[in-house]
């Protein structure tokens, strides 16, 4: 994991509580700027921007919305999730992530202005309906955890309504400051998971895979629900027994009345991701499968490995846990029906057999007001 370098203030939050705290705790060279773009220039300027926009953290005010609709992916079934906008980029660094070309340039950002975010919440949740709403959009989840007190706010938050949950997806291990919290099972802990063999040549920084199932078995201790996302899923030859051995190693510690949803999905990516790939991760042999573009303009797997490496994962999944929630993340209708048995709108929608699981194990309000529809 990248450590932070320098800290940048603009200057229209300076001397805020939390601001000075984060300083406090970081300990490295602040400076205070006026306009992004001082930032920016250098950043754009180092030799490899990307991993130059991990070691600086520029704390700032988030001037747009901090709940957002998910924007999904054209042509593929959506799940209708809501982001919570808590900052972007990431110290951590997947030869996969998208975060890298999708902000220009990649800046670890953090947002302060959280009486703003707590006014949106209070909001969002009074309409009381089902929503599934998650941090980990535009950043991990918990590399926050070493400098604020995000989730001991949010956590509780979440913890006094019944018909909302939030998602803290990550692949770290900071947990510990979650713990005995109160959470009321509306919170849920996700894990972002691959073989290790994948994890060693393409996430550095993370954690490793049984450090994270280990941590996941320390939130089920606490009571907090959880959720596994597969994704993105690799073809390489021996893959599919290698995913088999990370839904057993799962399934020893995890129970699956626990589990929330456990999503599939394979690699994808933007074309513009291609060279940047090439050049920070040359040991990465991904991008050199039989990739073709989907509707949506991403390079994916033909259509048959994705079903081969879904079927295979989602029957080492049957073996330990018949009524789990699995799902796909982003993929056509075709896809469900080889793999599922079924299309999503079979089963009312995704949004809709999401809602219901987290009604059950997060034990939501089974009659609320209507889905919204946005
Ligand atoms: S952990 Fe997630 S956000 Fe961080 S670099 Fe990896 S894919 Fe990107």
């Amino acid at each position: 994991m990248a450590a932070i370098e320098h800290i940048y203030i603009d200057r229209a939050v300076t001397g805020q509580p939390q601001v000075n705290d984060i300083i406090e705790r970081i300990d490295v060279r602040s400076s205070v700027i006026d306009h992004p773009d001082e930032l920016y220039d250098k950043i754009r300027s180092s030799q490899d921007p990307v991993a130059t926009g991990k070691k600086v953290l520029y704390l700032t005010n988030n001037r747009g919305g901090f709940i957002r609709k998910c924007p999904g992916t054209k042509n593929y079934t959506c799940c209708d999730y809501m982001i919570l906008h808590i900052g972007t980029f990431c110290t951590m660094d997947c030869a996969y992530c998208i975060l890298q070309s999708y902000f220009h340039p990649p800046v670890l950002q953090y947002f302060v202005n959280q009486q703003k975010m707590f006014d949106e919440i209070d909001e969002f949740l009074a309409a009381r309906h089902y929503r599934r709403i998650g941090t980990g959009e535009y950043t991990d989840s918990m590399i926050w955890e070493l400098w604020t007190d995000l989730s001991q706010k949010l956590i509780p938050r979440f913890s006094t309504q019944s018909h909302a949950v939030l998602e803290l997806k990550t692949k770290t291990t900071f947990v510990h400051h979650i713990q005995g919290l109160r959470h009321n099972r509306r919170t849920i802990l996700a894990w972002s998971v691959n073989t290790p063999m994948i994890i060693r040549h393409n996430e550095r920084g993370t954690a490793s895979l049984d450090a994270r199932i280990d941590a996941a078995a320390q939130c089920q201790k606490w009571g907090y629900p959880l959720a596994f996302h597969f994704d993105p899923m690799v073809d390489y030859d021996d893959c599919l027994d290698d995913y088999r051995r990370v839904v057993d190693k799962i399934f020893s510690r995890i129970h699956p009345e626990n589990i929330v949803w456990i999503s599939l999905g394979t690699l994808r990516f933007m074309p513009d991701l291609k060279a940047v790939i090439q050049s920070r991760f040359p040991e990465s042999k991904m991008i050199y499968g039989e990739l073709v573009p989907g509707m949506d303009g991403k390079s994916r797997y033909l259509q048959q490995i994705r079903i081969d490496i879904y079927r295979a994962v989602l029957s080492a999944i049957r073996d330990h846990a018949a009524d789990v929630t699995v799902y796909f993340c982003m993929e056509n209708e075709h896809v469900w029906q080889k793999v599922f048995g079924f299309t999503t709108e079979d089963r009312g929608g995704l949004p809709h057999m999401l809602d219901q699981s987290a009604i059950k194990i997060c034990q939501l309000d089974p009659d609320p007001l209507p889905r919204h529809k946005s």
